[in-house]
């Protein structure tokens, strides 16, 4: 099957058919770990669909929603490489045919104003009421997200749940560069002095991780120690539980961290097990 681009309800309908659909979401700037999303979700149904919808309502004013990456032809390619059946591509208007300011929105909740949402107070309901809009046109059985952006991935989890969207919604590693940057769209903005800098971000999760039999202190105070020797101030490095929740020592955990580097602000994650010693204590 070659590929197809599908711009309405009614070309993704007629290019979809009956058959059981697995959907992976993106704002297109295809790379690496796009494609890694693609080829998981491509057995997970009988077509598959990729969005590429850079989303207005998850930019605050003054974000970079005008200078985001827009490579439609490049995209194309690697949709059609990875195996995507069908590129869904709206306008505007399609997503949000009354406009911006009466458009019913999703509430994330408490989850969606911690970490990202603290720094990005409106960024999540965004992209949970884009997400939720992209379900219903797709109508997909399953849905990849990346671990790269794990507090999206568990709102989304948690959305399609709570809302009773009925759509199982899968996870995919983090994809990462030679030196364990992880990849993003908005790595080009990095300078090169500020690349070579910017693999401290993966370098401290891993060190937090080697720390992780200590303790949750040790695992802090190791991560820190990475940054710290290269210059870079999170804005937060934190260690919860898998759902963002406090981590329980001895149980698993997870490790996550932003830091502007440069232009970008760079997000990372990783799992980890912490050992028995109290997190403060
Ligand atoms: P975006 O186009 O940045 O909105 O991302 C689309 C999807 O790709 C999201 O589910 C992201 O979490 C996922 N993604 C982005 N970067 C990576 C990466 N380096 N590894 C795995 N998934 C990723």
């Amino acid at each position: 099957m070659s590929i197809t681009i599908a711009r309405t309800r009614a070309e993704l309908a007629a290019a979809v058919g009956d058959a059981t659909v697995a959907f992976v979401p993106t704002m297109g700037a295809l790379h690496d770990g796009h494609v890694q999303l693609l080829k998981h979700a491509r057995p997970l149904g009988e077509v598959l669909v990729a969005s590429i919808f850079v989303n207005p309502t998850q930019f605050a004013p003054g974000e970079d929603f005008e200078d985001y990456p827009r490579t439609f032809d490049a995209d194309l390619e690697r949709c059609a490489e990875a195996g995507v059946d069908v590129v869904f591509a709206p306008a505007v208007e399609t997503m949000y045919p009354s406009g911006f300011d009466t458009t019913i929105t999703v509430d994330p909740g408490p989850l969606g104003s911690i970490l990202e949402g603290a720094a990005r107070p409106t960024h999540f309901r965004g992209v949970l009421t884009v997400v939720a809009k992209l379900f219903g046109l797709v109508r997909p059985d399953v849905a990849v997200f990346g671990e790269k952006d794990y507090q999206q991935l568990t709102l989304i989890r948690q959305m399609s749940r709570e809302l009773a969207l009925d759509v199982e919604i899968v996870g995919c590693p983090t994809v990462r560069e030679a030196d364990g940057l992880a990849m993003s769209s908005r790595n080009i903005y990095l300078t090169a002095d500020d690349r070579v800098r910017a693999a401290a971000v993966s370098a401290a999760l891993r060190a937090g991780v080697a720390a992780g039999p200590e303790g949750a202190d040790a695992v802090l105070d190791a991560a820190h120690a990475v940054l710290d020797a290269a210059g870079i101030t999170p804005d937060y490095l934190v260690l919860t539980n898998p759902e963002l929740g406090d981590p329980e020592p001895g149980q698993e955990a997870r490790l996550l961290v932003a830091a502007r580097v440069g232009k970008p602000r760079l997000l990372d994650n990783c799992a980890l097990t912490i050992g028995a010693t109290k997190l403060g204590s």
